[in-house]
This record gives structure tokens, sequence and C-alpha cells, in this order.
């Protein structure tokens, strides 16, 4: 039977799952199953992911891609060590990873995956997710949205009848569900949230604060370098994650400027209190949608038996404490925030495989989406008027039909306009695609019967139907974002095997890393001593205690900023340090 795996392609961290013997396993490869999502390219000009990337994120902000799902579906070129990239192309590096990782394990090529989305992506975020898998040698069999997944999850262990409240808040994406679980079916009530509100805020907050600290108080000015605001960056996501288990955290960073000749040091107190008011309207914006959730599904908050969290930003107590003022129960804390998602995944791609077919997956469409015509918007007559045609909370799939005439003898063609929203001025929600559609030679007032088929995928066809000729039209879709084409993929496939090959199979390093190297065009290149040192303790950084990481990440930064200020003597003796911590680590 030919594999197919479950992923969890997360803003911050990914993973993999697979069915073994009947079992939902994370695949891991002798760590925890966490592999951060995070791709670079190496000094050698080599491609590096997960938590290599992350920890050369770093010393090397220039060559180290994160958080690129934000960026899915939109046409935003990411520059990686001087070359551009399509996110989708970033996101395929991590699953190419991913799949690899399976591969070894399972010991059988991989090339069928269920993926995972927010259940509040659009469909061009969507469709970039499903050709970043194809791009990555995958084809995606499904796309289940994350909350949803984590309800299987759930379900897998407890199958009481049951209504359960699913708030998912990562590194990037917010979404809220409300699923009902019966008699082995697992049934989403209603599903919202925000695709660009999560952890990476929160930090942004923090580095917000420190840097109008460091610039107004030290007199320092840090905004404008890049290698200064990755440390801090880096500083306050890691105080955020303190504060949600103590009551204070100390941003403490060494050597972020110099002020009349001498260095100047950073050390900030956050309280969790002063945390919690930064981030105070984001978590407001999640518990309104909370509401928005429980009124779509009909439902009060005492109708929920169970709270699920998923995503690490859940961490934070303030989340739980929010939530159970809101429906009166603390959140359930059985099910891992960071694996579920993978792990119902798996669940789905079992089934998909016939393997683990106990349960019955109903998914809904979280938007509304429609076209536009002449009509009125509170009394004002307009040229865009919203009319929907599948409405938000609808069940997947999703078909609905609709008659328009020609206006005209012989028309050549029809045009239909889709957004996704609830505005009622059509252009103010997101424009998903104007399809074309050729039609033969009638008189005017001929029918054309559109349809509208929203997949399980939440990814919308559109076909008109001549009803005169009964001739069925596919679209010519002309549209911004999304749906590149076969083309498109295929270039973008061999341009990241190309790149993965010379990176990672022995008999191409040769040739292509000259290249490469020649390509990347480091900016302040290191010595090679240095580079060497720094890519040695690099490679150790996860098999050592938290304080000497965090010794051996001070010492690099430390190098790295001495190199870029042009002074070498400063330089050697940081690399002295580090030279002899990891001789006394080794
Ligand atoms: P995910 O996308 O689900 O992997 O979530 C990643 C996000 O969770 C990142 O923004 C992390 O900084 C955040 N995170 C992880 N652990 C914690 C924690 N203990 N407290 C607060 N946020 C956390």
């Amino acid at each position: 039977m030919e594999p197919i795996v479950g992923i969890d392609l997360g803003t911050t961290n990914s993973e993999i799952a697979f069915i073994i013997d009947e079992h939902p396993e994370v695949i891991t490869d002798n760590d925890d199953g966490i592999f951060p999502s995070c791709v670079g390219i190496g000094n050698d000009g080599k491609i590096i992911v997960g938590k290599e990337a992350k920890n050369q994120a770093i010393v090397a902000p220039d060559r180290t891609v994160l958080s690129i799902k934000r960026l899915m579906g939109t046409n935003q070129q990411i520059t990686m060590a001087n070359k551009n990239y399509t996110p989708q192309e970033i996101s395929a590096i991590i699953l190419k990873a991913l799949k690899e990782r399976a591969e070894k394990k399972l010991g059988k090529p991989i090339r069928k995956a269920v993926i995972t989305v927010p259940a509040y992506f659009t469909d061009a975020q969507r469709k970039a997710t499903r050709e970043a898998g194809e791009i990555a040698g995958l084809n995606v069999v499904r796309i289940i949205n994350e909350p949803t997944a984590a309800a299987l999850a759930y379900e897998g262990l407890h199958k009481e009848t049951q209504k359960i409240l699913i708030y998912d808040l990562g590194g990037g994406t917010f979404d809220v569900s409300i699923v009902k679980i019966e008699d082995g079916v697992v049934e989403v009530l209603s599903s919202t949230g925000d695709n660009h509100l999560g952890g990476d805020d929160f930090d942004q907050k923090i580095l917000d604060r420190l840097i109008t600290y460091i610039e107004g108080e030290l007199g320092v000015t840090v905004r404008d370098n890049p290698y200064v605001i990755s440390r801090l960056r880096r500083t306050s996501e890691e105080a955020k994650k303190l504060l949600s288990s103590a009551p204070f955290a100390t941003l403490e960073e060494d050597h972020i400027g110099k002020k009349k000749g001498k260095d100047v040091h950073l050390s900030y107190e956050m309280s969790r209190i002063d945390f919690e008011n930064l981030i105070e309207d984001e978590l407001s914006r999640t518990m309104e949608s909370v509401t928005k959730a429980l009124n779509d599904a009909s439902l009060l908050p005492s109708a929920i038996d169970k709270i699920i969290l998923v995503g690490g930003s859940t961490r934070i107590p303030k989340i739980s404490e929010m939530l159970k003022e809101k429906i009166g129960q603390l959140p359930h804390s059985e099910i891992d925030p960071d694996l579920c998602v993978a792990i119902g995944a798996s669940i789905q791609a079992g089934r998909e495989m016939g393997v683990h077919t106990s349960s019955v997956l109903i998914d809904i469409t979280p938007y509304t989406f429609g076209t536009s015509a002449i009509g009125e918007v509170n009394g004002v007559p307009v040229l865009d008027m919203f009319v929907s045609l599948i409405n938000r909370n609808t069940k997947l799939p999703a078909k609905k039909s609709e008659v328009f005439a020609t206006i005209f003898d012989n028309q050549k063609m029809t045009e239909v306009t889709v957004f996704q929203g609830e505005n009622p001025h059509a252009y103010d929600n997101i424009l998903i695609g104007k399809y074309q559609f050729d039609l033969t030679k009638a008189p005017a007032g001929s029918k054309i019967i559109i349809d509208f088929e929203l997949d399980v995928n939440g990814i919308l066809k559109v076909l008109a139907i001549e009803k005169h000729t009964g001739r069925r039209i596919q679209a010519t879709i002309e549209n911004a974002f999304s749906n590149e084409g076969a083309e498109f993929i295929d270039d973008a496939r061999k341009r990241i095997n190309g790149l993965w090959q010379s990176s990672f199979e022995e008999d191409e390093i040769d040739d292509a890393s000259d290249d490469e190297v020649d390509g990347a065009g480091i900016e302040n290149e290191l010595p090679k001593d240095i580079s060497e040192l720094i890519q040695r303790a690099e490679s150790m950084m996860d098999s050592v205690s938290p304080e000497d990481k965090d010794e051996i990440v001070n010492l690099i930064e430390d190098i790295v900023d001495a190199v870029n200020a042009g002074n070498m003597d400063e330089a050697k003796q940081h690399k002295q340090k580090l030279e002899d911590l990891l001789f006394y680590i080794e």
C-alpha cells in the first residue's frame, strides 16, 4: 500500500506523522519531533533546514528565512543569500526535509501527504500550500484544517458524544472551531479566526518595547542593524516563553551598540503583567472570535464539554484564564498542543489509505464565497454589491449553481469575479479570481449556468454550462495569486531539486557548492577559520546544556559583531573564548 503521511506545516515548527501498527506516531529524528520551519543557506552555500537553520538565524539573518507561512498565498519574493524564492519554494524545502525524515524512518519513498492549514486560510493560501507540496515531490491528497486535525487526534482518544471548542494559537495564525463528536462522526459546527495573529506578533510587541527603551534610555540606535534586531527578537521570544512559567523575565543582550566609544549592554526586566498588557488587544480579539464561533454554532458557552488548546502560544497562562472566564471551565491538558495537529493529519492520511476508517470527518468553510453585481448597499446604489453563493459554515464539499443570461447577440465571452468574505462591497473582500468563459455564438439572453464547487480541501472550482448546447466550459482564471499552473511548479521543482542535490548528495557537492558560494555573495564575509569554528559550534548546539548553548550563541554573536565592526582583534579574542568553550564541552 502506498504510504500517505500527515504533515503539520506550521509557522514556527512543523511535524510529520504516520500510522504505524494502526497508531499515529510523530516521526522524530532522535529528537522531540519538533522541526523548526526555518530554511537557510549555510556559509558554504548549501541549504540548511530545521534546527540548523534556526541556529544560524541570529548570525546570518540575510541567509535565513523564518515564518514563511505568513507569506503563503502572496506574490512576495523572499531573498535568501541574495537569491529570490517564492513562499511555495521555501515551504517546499521544509516539506522535502520532513519527507526525507519519514523516508529514512519508514524505509520507503513517500509521494503522498495530507497537509494541514489554518481553518482560516484563504483559497490562495490553500492552493499555495498544495503547490509547495507538489514542488517538494508530494501529491497532496487532502488539505485539512488544523483545528479539525486536532479534533481527530482528540477523538482518537475520547469517543464519547461531546462538543469541543478548539482554540488554536500558533506562531502566526489563530483559529477557533467548535466540533461535535458523536457516534464516530467528527463534525465541525463553526470555524473562524485570523490569518495574521500569533506568537510572532507577541515577540514583535516585546521587541518594539525593547527598541523604544534602548533608543530612548540607552541612547543607541539599533533599528537599522539586522544583526542586533535578530538577537533582540530571539531574546524577546525567550522572555515571552519564560513569562509563561515565571512572573518576571530579564532580557539581557551584551554589545548591542556603542555610546561615546563604550560598549552598551542591555538588561531589561519585564513582568508577566507588563507582557499581558502588551498583548491585551490581540488576546481580546481572539476572545471575540470565540464568541463568534459560539454564535455561528448556535451554542451557549455552557454547551461546551471540553476546551482543547493547540499551538505553542496557548501556553500563555492568560489565555486559559480568559477562556475560563468566558466558557466557565479550564482547558483540557491531555493533548499535546505541539503534536496533535500532525497526529490528526496522520489519522486522516490513514483514512485516505483505507487503514484508519473508524470515524467520519465533516468539515465546513469558515468563509462566504460570492460574486459581485449591480445593486444597493444600505440603500445606496453600487456597482460592486457582494452576492453570496456559498455561505460560511456550509458543510464541505459544497456546490451552488447560478443562472446568468448573455447581454449581446453572439457574445464571445462572459466573466465571473469571485470573492471570499462578508463585506457588502465585493471589492472589500478577498479577490479569488476572475473566471472567464469563451461562449458559442448565440442570441442575447442565452442562459449560462455557472457551478461553484468548494471541494473538501476548501478550494473553489468554477465551471460554466451553456444551456442551449449543453457544453461544459472550463474557466480561464485571470488571477493575481495562486493557481500557478504546471509550468511554474515544474520549474520550481527543478530549481529546488538542483539546490537540494548540490547540498545533500555527495557526488554533486563539489561542482555545485562553488557556484552557490559565489551566488550567495555573503555580506561581511567571515574569515574561513572563523566560519568553520562557527559551523562546528552550531552543529554542537543541540547536544549541549541550555547554559552552554546560551554561551555559544553569545560568543558567536560577539564574533560576528566584531567582524562586522571591522574589529579583528576583538573577534580573535571572542574566537579564542569559543574555542576554549568547545574544547571544554567536547
Ligand atoms: P506553533 O506554530 O504551534 O509551533 O507555535 C509556535 C509559537 O508558540 C511561537 O510563537 C512560540 O514562541 C510560541 N511558544 C512556544 N512555547 C511558548 C510558551 N511557553 N509561552 C508562550 N509562547 C510559546
